[in-house]
Protein backbone atom coordinates (compact mmCIF):
# COMPACT_ATOMS: atom_id res chain seq x y z
CA UNK A 1 0.00 0.00 0.00
CA UNK A 2 2.89 2.17 1.17
CA UNK A 3 4.74 1.50 -2.34
CA UNK A 4 1.55 2.07 -4.32
CA UNK A 5 1.33 5.68 -2.69
CA UNK A 6 5.03 6.53 -3.44
CA UNK A 7 4.33 5.57 -6.89
CA UNK A 8 1.59 7.25 -7.36
CA UNK A 9 3.03 10.42 -5.82
CA UNK A 10 6.13 9.93 -8.51
CA UNK A 11 4.03 9.47 -11.38
CA UNK A 12 2.35 12.63 -10.23
CA UNK A 13 5.16 14.68 -10.02
CA UNK A 14 6.50 13.36 -13.39
CA UNK A 15 2.91 14.49 -15.12
CA UNK A 16 3.21 17.46 -13.64
CA UNK A 17 6.31 18.36 -14.65
CA UNK A 18 5.68 16.99 -18.14
CA UNK A 19 2.80 19.43 -18.15
CA UNK A 20 4.52 22.34 -16.75
CA UNK A 21 7.50 22.64 -18.47
CA UNK A 22 6.86 21.15 -21.97
CA UNK A 23 7.10 24.85 -23.25
CA UNK A 24 10.93 25.56 -21.59
CA UNK A 25 12.44 22.53 -22.34
CA UNK A 26 11.78 22.04 -26.05
CA UNK A 27 12.60 25.59 -26.79
CA UNK A 28 16.45 26.89 -26.30
CA UNK A 29 16.55 29.57 -24.15
CA UNK A 30 18.53 32.67 -25.74
CA UNK A 31 19.41 33.47 -22.27
CA UNK A 32 22.57 32.49 -20.07
CA UNK A 33 21.12 33.54 -16.88
CA UNK A 34 17.14 35.22 -16.08
CA UNK A 35 18.00 39.03 -17.25
CA UNK A 36 14.58 40.47 -16.47
CA UNK A 37 13.24 40.61 -13.44
CA UNK A 38 9.51 40.18 -13.60
CA UNK A 39 6.90 40.75 -10.77
CA UNK A 40 2.91 39.62 -10.91
CA UNK A 41 0.41 39.97 -8.79
CA UNK A 42 -1.71 36.64 -8.92
CA UNK A 43 0.04 33.35 -9.34
CA UNK A 44 -1.79 32.12 -12.52
CA UNK A 45 -0.17 35.48 -14.06
CA UNK A 46 3.29 34.63 -12.87
CA UNK A 47 2.97 30.95 -14.21
CA UNK A 48 2.43 32.22 -17.44
CA UNK A 49 4.97 34.71 -16.93
CA UNK A 50 7.10 31.89 -16.19
CA UNK A 51 6.23 29.65 -19.11
CA UNK A 52 6.99 32.25 -21.88
CA UNK A 53 9.54 34.15 -20.49
CA UNK A 54 11.15 30.47 -19.79
CA UNK A 55 14.89 31.31 -18.93
CA UNK A 56 15.11 35.08 -19.64
CA UNK A 57 12.88 36.13 -16.90
CA UNK A 58 12.81 35.67 -13.14
CA UNK A 59 9.36 36.00 -12.23
CA UNK A 60 8.21 36.58 -8.63
CA UNK A 61 4.53 36.64 -7.42
CA UNK A 62 3.24 38.67 -4.37
CA UNK A 63 0.37 36.85 -3.82
CA UNK A 64 0.91 33.55 -3.03
CA UNK A 65 -1.36 29.87 -2.15
CA UNK A 66 -4.63 31.24 -0.37
CA UNK A 67 -4.61 35.11 -0.68
CA UNK A 68 -7.66 36.89 -1.82
CA UNK A 69 -6.35 39.43 -4.28
CA UNK A 70 -9.49 41.38 -3.72
CA UNK A 71 -8.71 42.48 -0.40
CA UNK A 72 -4.93 42.42 -0.59
CA UNK A 73 -3.14 45.82 -0.13
CA UNK A 74 0.86 46.36 -1.13
CA UNK A 75 3.17 46.06 1.77
CA UNK A 76 6.14 47.95 1.95
CA UNK A 77 8.10 45.23 1.19
CA UNK A 78 5.74 44.38 -1.85
CA UNK A 79 6.31 48.18 -3.00
CA UNK A 80 10.28 47.73 -2.66
CA UNK A 81 9.58 44.49 -5.03
CA UNK A 82 7.71 46.41 -7.40
CA UNK A 83 9.99 49.57 -7.42
CA UNK A 84 13.10 46.69 -8.52
CA UNK A 85 10.75 44.80 -11.29
CA UNK A 86 11.92 45.33 -14.50
CA UNK A 87 8.28 44.89 -15.89
CA UNK A 88 4.68 44.12 -13.87
CA UNK A 89 1.88 42.30 -14.72
CA UNK A 90 -1.24 42.15 -12.84
CA UNK A 91 -4.72 41.16 -13.57
CA UNK A 92 -6.70 45.03 -13.73
CA UNK A 93 -10.15 45.16 -13.96
CA UNK A 94 -10.65 46.03 -10.76
CA UNK A 95 -8.85 42.67 -9.45
CA UNK A 96 -6.58 43.87 -7.08
CA UNK A 97 -8.84 46.82 -6.30
CA UNK A 98 -6.35 48.05 -3.29
CA UNK A 99 -3.38 47.84 -5.29
CA UNK A 100 -4.70 50.41 -8.08
CA UNK A 101 -2.70 53.77 -7.14
CA UNK A 102 0.35 52.43 -6.51
CA UNK A 103 0.10 50.82 -9.83
CA UNK A 104 -0.45 54.31 -11.58
CA UNK A 105 2.46 55.90 -9.04
CA UNK A 106 4.44 53.42 -11.01
CA UNK A 107 3.26 53.47 -14.77
CA UNK A 108 2.95 57.01 -14.83
CA UNK A 109 5.72 58.31 -12.01
CA UNK A 110 8.57 55.63 -13.22
CA UNK A 111 7.09 55.33 -16.56
CA UNK A 112 7.87 51.57 -15.70
CA UNK A 113 5.94 49.02 -17.99
CA UNK A 114 3.08 48.12 -15.82
CA UNK A 115 0.62 46.32 -17.64
CA UNK A 116 -2.92 45.20 -16.91
CA UNK A 117 -3.16 41.74 -18.79
CA UNK A 118 -6.92 40.64 -18.63
CA UNK A 119 -7.80 44.16 -20.12
CA UNK A 120 -6.58 43.20 -23.58
CA UNK A 121 -9.94 40.89 -23.28
CA UNK A 122 -12.19 42.57 -26.54
CA UNK A 123 -15.24 44.58 -23.85
CA UNK A 124 -17.91 42.31 -25.91
CA UNK A 125 -16.27 38.93 -23.79
CA UNK A 126 -16.02 40.20 -20.46
CA UNK A 127 -18.92 40.22 -17.77
CA UNK A 128 -20.17 42.22 -15.65
CA UNK A 129 -20.77 41.55 -11.56
CA UNK A 130 -24.23 40.40 -10.77
CA UNK A 131 -24.25 42.65 -8.15
CA UNK A 132 -22.37 45.61 -9.09
CA UNK A 133 -21.85 47.54 -11.91
CA UNK A 134 -17.87 46.82 -12.41
CA UNK A 135 -16.40 44.66 -14.90
CA UNK A 136 -16.41 40.72 -13.65
CA UNK A 137 -12.28 39.78 -13.25
CA UNK A 138 -12.12 36.18 -12.69
CA UNK A 139 -11.20 35.26 -16.57
CA UNK A 140 -8.73 32.97 -16.34
CA UNK A 141 -11.52 30.95 -15.65
CA UNK A 142 -12.02 30.78 -19.18
CA UNK A 143 -8.85 29.09 -20.39
CA UNK A 144 -9.44 30.63 -24.15
CA UNK A 145 -9.89 34.11 -22.75
CA UNK A 146 -6.66 33.49 -20.39
CA UNK A 147 -4.80 32.99 -23.80
CA UNK A 148 -5.58 36.09 -24.54
CA UNK A 149 -3.99 37.49 -21.55
CA UNK A 150 -0.99 34.86 -22.36
CA UNK A 151 -0.48 36.91 -25.39
CA UNK A 152 -0.39 40.21 -23.84
CA UNK A 153 2.42 39.16 -21.26
CA UNK A 154 4.22 37.72 -24.52
CA UNK A 155 3.54 41.51 -26.11
CA UNK A 156 5.32 43.10 -23.24
CA UNK A 157 8.11 40.68 -22.31
CA UNK A 158 8.78 40.93 -26.18
CA UNK A 159 8.14 45.06 -26.33
CA UNK A 160 10.49 45.15 -23.19
CA UNK A 161 13.43 42.80 -24.86
CA UNK A 162 12.95 42.43 -28.31
CA UNK A 163 15.75 40.27 -28.69
CA UNK A 164 14.07 37.66 -27.53
CA UNK A 165 11.11 38.55 -29.04
CA UNK A 166 10.86 34.95 -31.66
CA UNK A 167 11.98 33.27 -28.12
CA UNK A 168 8.53 34.39 -26.39
CA UNK A 169 6.86 33.91 -29.43
CA UNK A 170 7.87 30.29 -29.51
CA UNK A 171 7.28 29.71 -25.73
CA UNK A 172 3.67 31.91 -26.25
CA UNK A 173 3.10 29.02 -29.13
CA UNK A 174 3.69 26.22 -27.25
CA UNK A 175 1.74 27.29 -24.37
CA UNK A 176 -1.28 28.18 -26.46
CA UNK A 177 -1.41 24.29 -27.05
CA UNK A 178 -1.34 23.05 -24.05
CA UNK A 179 -3.84 25.43 -23.05
CA UNK A 180 -6.03 24.42 -26.15
CA UNK A 181 -5.48 20.97 -25.19
CA UNK A 182 -6.83 21.60 -21.40
CA UNK A 183 -9.95 23.69 -22.53
CA UNK A 184 -10.96 20.91 -24.64
CA UNK A 185 -10.66 18.77 -21.55
CA UNK A 186 -13.11 20.73 -19.51
CA UNK A 187 -15.14 21.02 -22.20
CA UNK A 188 -15.23 17.39 -22.30
CA UNK A 189 -15.55 16.58 -18.58
CA UNK A 190 -18.14 19.07 -17.61
CA UNK A 191 -20.16 17.37 -20.18
CA UNK A 192 -20.30 14.24 -18.45
CA UNK A 193 -22.81 15.82 -15.75
CA UNK A 194 -26.06 15.50 -16.28
CA UNK A 195 -27.86 18.90 -16.91
CA UNK A 196 -30.48 18.78 -14.08
CA UNK A 197 -27.24 18.44 -12.10
CA UNK A 198 -25.08 20.52 -13.52
CA UNK A 199 -24.91 23.34 -10.82
CA UNK A 200 -21.90 24.86 -9.66
CA UNK A 201 -22.82 26.02 -5.99
CA UNK A 202 -19.59 27.85 -3.90
CA UNK A 203 -18.87 31.15 -2.38
CA UNK A 204 -18.15 33.43 -4.22
CA UNK A 205 -18.49 34.82 -7.59
CA UNK A 206 -15.18 33.57 -9.42
CA UNK A 207 -17.07 31.40 -11.95
CA UNK A 208 -19.16 33.19 -14.46
CA UNK A 209 -16.32 32.89 -16.88
CA UNK A 210 -16.39 28.81 -16.34
CA UNK A 211 -20.20 28.86 -16.43
CA UNK A 212 -20.19 30.45 -19.95
CA UNK A 213 -17.46 28.51 -20.98
CA UNK A 214 -17.91 25.04 -20.39
CA UNK A 215 -22.00 25.40 -19.85
CA UNK A 216 -22.25 24.85 -16.11
CA UNK A 217 -24.88 27.21 -13.84
CA UNK A 218 -23.23 28.91 -11.06
CA UNK A 219 -24.69 30.26 -8.15
CA UNK A 220 -22.74 31.48 -5.58
CA UNK A 221 -23.73 33.36 -2.54
CA UNK A 222 -21.09 35.64 -2.14
CA UNK A 223 -21.51 37.95 -4.66
CA UNK A 224 -18.63 38.99 -7.07
CA UNK A 225 -16.32 40.19 -4.44
CA UNK A 226 -15.08 38.97 -1.41
CA UNK A 227 -15.61 42.13 0.42
CA UNK A 228 -19.47 42.01 0.65
CA UNK A 229 -21.55 40.38 3.67
CA UNK A 230 -23.36 37.62 2.64
CA UNK A 231 -27.54 37.67 3.25
CA UNK A 232 -29.68 35.35 5.29
CA UNK A 233 -32.39 35.51 2.08
CA UNK A 234 -29.28 34.62 -0.44
CA UNK A 235 -28.09 31.38 2.10
CA UNK A 236 -31.95 30.10 2.29
CA UNK A 237 -31.66 30.67 -1.79
CA UNK A 238 -28.86 28.34 -1.74
CA UNK A 239 -30.56 25.68 0.39
CA UNK A 240 -33.39 25.63 -1.76
CA UNK A 241 -31.58 25.78 -4.82
CA UNK A 242 -29.49 22.42 -3.39
CA UNK A 243 -33.03 20.62 -2.47
CA UNK A 244 -34.66 21.59 -5.91
CA UNK A 245 -32.14 20.28 -8.04
CA UNK A 246 -30.96 17.46 -5.85
CA UNK A 247 -27.50 18.45 -5.79
CA UNK A 248 -25.26 16.20 -4.13
CA UNK A 249 -22.25 18.41 -3.29
CA UNK A 250 -21.17 22.08 -2.99
CA UNK A 251 -18.00 23.56 -3.10
CA UNK A 252 -15.41 25.60 -1.09
CA UNK A 253 -12.53 27.99 -1.83
CA UNK A 254 -9.41 28.24 -1.06
CA UNK A 255 -8.89 32.03 -0.66
CA UNK A 256 -12.28 32.33 0.41
CA UNK A 257 -13.50 31.40 4.33
CA UNK A 258 -15.66 28.02 4.53
CA UNK A 259 -18.32 29.34 6.76
CA UNK A 260 -20.89 30.20 4.75
CA UNK A 261 -20.21 27.28 2.60
CA UNK A 262 -20.70 25.16 5.99
CA UNK A 263 -23.89 26.84 7.23
CA UNK A 264 -25.29 26.27 3.67
CA UNK A 265 -24.69 22.13 4.29
CA UNK A 266 -26.36 22.16 7.81
CA UNK A 267 -29.26 24.53 6.56
CA UNK A 268 -30.05 21.68 3.90
CA UNK A 269 -29.14 18.74 6.46
CA UNK A 270 -31.75 20.48 8.65
CA UNK A 271 -34.44 20.00 5.94
CA UNK A 272 -33.59 16.25 5.14
CA UNK A 273 -31.41 17.23 2.08
CA UNK A 274 -28.04 15.40 2.67
CA UNK A 275 -25.29 17.59 1.03
CA UNK A 276 -21.58 17.18 0.90
CA UNK A 277 -18.65 19.74 0.88
CA UNK A 278 -17.36 18.36 -2.80
CA UNK A 279 -14.33 19.50 -2.47
CA UNK A 280 -11.63 22.74 -2.37
CA UNK A 281 -11.17 25.36 -5.43
CA UNK A 282 -9.07 27.47 -6.50
CA UNK A 283 -10.87 30.29 -7.88
CA UNK A 284 -8.18 33.70 -7.13
CA UNK A 285 -4.68 31.84 -6.51
CA UNK A 286 -2.95 29.24 -6.95
CA UNK A 287 -2.30 25.76 -4.72
CA UNK A 288 1.22 25.73 -2.83
CA UNK A 289 4.74 26.25 -4.99
CA UNK A 290 6.20 23.22 -6.47
CA UNK A 291 2.76 21.38 -6.73
CA UNK A 292 0.73 20.77 -9.62
CA UNK A 293 -1.91 22.92 -8.55
CA UNK A 294 0.59 25.34 -8.01
CA UNK A 295 0.20 26.16 -11.89
CA UNK A 296 -1.92 27.53 -13.83
CA UNK A 297 -2.97 24.56 -15.82
CA UNK A 298 -3.38 22.23 -12.54
CA UNK A 299 -5.37 24.88 -11.11
CA UNK A 300 -7.88 24.59 -13.61
CA UNK A 301 -7.48 20.61 -14.22
CA UNK A 302 -7.89 20.05 -10.21
CA UNK A 303 -10.99 22.59 -10.48
CA UNK A 304 -12.57 20.29 -13.32
CA UNK A 305 -12.04 17.04 -11.74
CA UNK A 306 -13.15 18.08 -8.11
CA UNK A 307 -15.98 19.48 -9.60
CA UNK A 308 -16.79 16.41 -11.89
CA UNK A 309 -16.27 13.67 -9.29
CA UNK A 310 -18.62 15.70 -6.92
CA UNK A 311 -21.71 16.68 -8.81
CA UNK A 312 -21.30 12.50 -10.44
CA UNK A 313 -21.59 12.10 -6.68
CA UNK A 314 -19.79 9.19 -7.28
CA UNK A 315 -16.37 9.89 -5.57
CA UNK A 316 -14.39 9.05 -8.38
ZN1 LIG B 1 -12.64 36.62 -6.73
Amino acid sequence: MKHLAVISVIALLVLAGSIGTAAQSEIESPCSAPEINVVTTIGMIADVARNIGGGCTQVTALMGAGVDPHLYTATERDVETLFEADIIFYGGLHLEARMIDVFEQIRDGMGKPTIPVSEVIPEDLRLTSPTYNQPDPHVWMDVQLWALAAGEIARGLSEYAPAYADYFAANLAAYTNELDALDTYAREQIARIPEQQRVLVTAHDAFQYFSRAYEIEVYAPQGITTESEVGVQNIRDMIQLLIDRQLPAIFVESSISPDVVEAIVAGAEDQGHEVVIGGLLFSDALGDEGTFEGTYIGMITHNVDTIVSGLLGDGE
